[in-house]
């Protein structure tokens, strides 16, 4: 039998540093500065003529099949001949301020057709009229603070500045209040950095930038109208009443220079000093305007439509060698807000450069041993809606088949150092892969990339290595992980979290996300996407050539243990409860320990494994691929079948943040004020006994078959 570390000298990692030394910074450049030239709106013709670009361009590169997989979705786009603002009135109903209709065009795209306005995307329609309160993010603390200050938004307008957590949450914050409206603002807080230029001189949001972006809560069901199966011409639809997660309050985003003129005159409270921004405006919550502003309300003009749209995915395929049914999916969407230049196409410029060298390897002769599929998602804008339906066309093939699925949107959001997103099972394939991938950085010649992220982002309360965090949500690998158990990961280079406080990037889903953002500021030698391109292809790489799946169960079952710690420390906040009711996390413990014990043994047993049988290395393969899939609960969480994955969900405050033991967490929050506390603990225990029972579940699927 031979030993695993003889896979380091395999013929395959010939081929690994090949395809890695092969991917090119030019070439990255040249393919972005390609697709970045018009806007690409979701359902748009420019977004089909960039995905038959693609589709013909990854056929010239060697791909063995590339289709186009159309779906009919709803969409939501502004009225074109009603615009949507917000005024001022006056107490005659005359408006006496209004907010701006567009964003200034960067200079070099004045004759650009088709850019769309900000908006939220899935807004309620109406014209609600009455007083301002500012909450701050929206958060649900930021809520809870207002209450304790005996403020109701029952009625009025709810102002707050974006950041923090997804613009969804914020919405959904809002009606669960009472609002009948939600203005959004950027904040220079939170989208300007010190001693940087607003655009086009360097890359903060101008003040006549504003952010736009879905504003569904969607809890992973794809398009609204088709929960659960794809959107195709036979399927059936829901009504527009019954649709999944639509808003019913309208909701519009605007840039700071018109939220000056809404939060100046603002009355009220003084808030706190975490809720107060760096706008020369005292931030006072109202309810409403002060003095002589008394009489003047704030009115919500909002026009928007929902529309069913044909949407195209383009799914590309290299057949594997020796387990063609076994598949490796790198995705990420292609659909853009305007131009797209970080978001998403910095990422698709990545995945283009991927596929051009997987070409570059098949050329040579090379085939992956398992099948590779690329896919350009559409739509992932409006609620990751082309991924998640291909994810429900394809359900039963992928739950059989699926080894892992990378993601692939924006490659970078900072000029700092590389983040990484991913499963457990993936940690020690991201760490062992980033020793192999030179640092971009000025003056690292010579230092690996794992070197340089691991003095940057030691992630010191876990252990000593560079941080690897848990996936969320909010990109298009959710249905793949979360509802189907695939093992999933995403990397793109990121900001020094220690410094730099701003939400997302000053940029972001605004009019100024051009391909001179990326060209000038954030990676003028395309280095640093060049090494994003190396993870996110050098990861692929090696899950479908390996011969022994590159998943560690030991990791998995180590942060099995963390999390159980984690959620039994939150529980033990409440020590009279947990005695009264009698709640114990031993059944969790017990099956965490059944799993190290399980995942240790089959550890052991890898090694001695004769890799000359194929039918045992398919054996082992199949219970490592399966292992994800074995932490899904058909049944889903309380209130949200989607979202199926027992150890990880987004969290209901926040979707891009990933929640450990979600059906725990979600029971034990606020469980202080729960109306019935008998109740909620019933449920926590209920909870504690899933989660035993699946831990332990998929600890029997590493154990040895008989
Ligand atoms: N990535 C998009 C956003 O953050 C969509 C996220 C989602 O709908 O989950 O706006
Ligand atoms: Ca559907
Ligand atoms: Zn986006
Ligand atoms: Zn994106």
């Amino acid at each position: 039998p031979t030993h695993p570390k003889a896979a380091n000298e395999s013929p395959s990692s010939k081929y690994l540093k090949d395809f890695l030394e092969g991917m090119q910074p030019d070439q990255i450049r040249q393919h972005l500065r390609k697709f970045t030239r018009l806007p690409h709106l979701a359902g748009t013709e420019q977004n089909l003529r960039y995905a038959e670009q693609i589709r013909k361009e990854w056929l010239e590169f060697g791909l063995d099949a590339v289709e186009m997989v159309p779906y009919d979705v709803l969409l939501s786009y502004p009225n074109k001949s009603q615009p949507n603002y917000i005024s001022i009135v006056d107490r005659f109903g005359i408006e006496v301020f209004n907010t701006s209709l567009a964003e200034p065009v960067p200079e070099g795209y004045e004759d650009v057709a088709d850019i769309v306005p900000p908006y939220s995307a899935f807004s309620a329609k109406g014209q609600p009229e009455g007083d301002l309160v500012y909450v701050n993010y929206g958060r649900t603390e930021d809520f809870f603070q207002l209450e304790e200050m005996n403020i109701t938004v029952t009625g009025r307008i709810v102002i707050v500045r974006y950041g923090q957590i997804f613009r969804g949450n914020k919405v959904k914050n809002a009606m669960s209040a009472g609002a009948k409206g939600i203005i959004m603002f950027s904040d220079p807080a939170d989208y300007s950095a010190a001693g940087v230029q607003p655009y086009p001189d360097g890359w903060n949001l101008p003040g006549g930038g504003a952010q736009r972006g879905n504003v569904l809560r969607l809890d992973g069901a794809g398009d609204p109208l088709t929960p659960g199966y794809p959107a195709k011409e036979y399927t059936y639809r829901l009504s527009l009443e019954n649709a999944v997660g639509l808003p019913n309050i309208p909701v519009h985003p605007i840039g700071y220079h018109d939220a000056i003129h809404l939060l100046k005159n603002m009355g009220g409270q003084i808030p706190p000093n975490n809720w107060k921004g760096t706008l020369d405006v005292s931030y006072r919550i109202g309810p409403g305007f002060k003095d002589d502003f008394k009489s003047q309300k704030v009115r919500m003009n909002i026009h928007t439509n929902s529309q069913v749209t044909r949407i195209y995915n383009v799914i590309g395929r290299i057949r594997g060698a020796v387990e063609p049914d076994r598949y490796v999916i790198l995705g990420g969407h292609r659909d853009a807000w305007v131009f797209g230049g970080i978001d998403p196409m910095s990422g698709a410029a990545v995945v283009h450069e991927t596929v051009r060298g997987f070409g570059l390897l098949r050329s040579k002769g090379w085939r992956p041993r398992r099948t590779l599929i690329f896919a350009s998602w559409d739509a992932e804008e409006f609620g990751l809606q082309g991924s998640t339906e291909w994810a429900e066309d394809n359900a039963k093939v992928l739950q059989e088949r699926a080894v892992a699925y990378v993601n692939a949107d924006s490659a970078i959001e900072g000029m700092y150092t590389l983040r990484v997103d991913c499963t457990p099972s993936l940690h020690t394939l991201v760490y062992n892969l980033t020793k192999q991938i030179a640092s971009p950085e000025e003056g690292e010649e010579g230092i690996s990339l794992y070197d340089s992220w691991h003095k940057r982002d030691n992630w010191t309360a876990d252990r000593d290595a560079p941080r690897i965090s848990k996936l969320g949500s909010g990109s298009d690998f959710e249905a793949y992980f979360i509802r189907l158990g695939i093992a999933a990961a995403r990397a793109r280079y990121t900001k020094d979290r220690k410094t730099e406080w701003y939400s997302s990037y000053p940029v972001y889903h605004s009019v100024y996300e051009t391909f001179e953002v990326v060209d000038r500021f954030y990676d003028p030698t395309f280095k640093r996407l060049r090494a994003v391109a190396q993870v996110r292809g050098g990861l692929v790489f090696q899950l479908a050539d390996s011969q022994l799946l590159p998943l560690d169960v030991n990791q998995y079952a180590d942060s099995l243990g963390k999390y159980a710690q984690s959620i039994a420390r939150e529980a033990q906040k409440h020590p009279e409860e947990m005695e009264m009711y009698g709640v114990s996390f031993d059944s969790l413990f017990s099956a965490v320990r059944n799993f190290s014990v399980a995942a240790g043994d089959f550890h052991e047993r890898l090694q001695s494994l004769n890799r000359a049988d194929p039918l045992q290395v398919r054996a082992v393969n199949d219970q490592l691929m399966y292992l994800e899939r074995a932490f899904i609960d058909p049944l889903g969480l309380p209130g949200r079948p989607f979202y199926r994955h027992v150890i990880f969900a987004p969290s209901r405050h926040n979707k891009y943040v990933g929640q450990s033991f979600p059906g725990i967490n979600d029971e034990l929050f606020d469980i202080k004020n729960s109306a019935d506390p008998k109740k909620a603990w019933d449920e926590v225990k209920r909870q504690i006994s899933v989660a035993a029972f699946t831990v332990h579940a998929a600890a029997m699927t590493l154990t040895p078959p008989a």
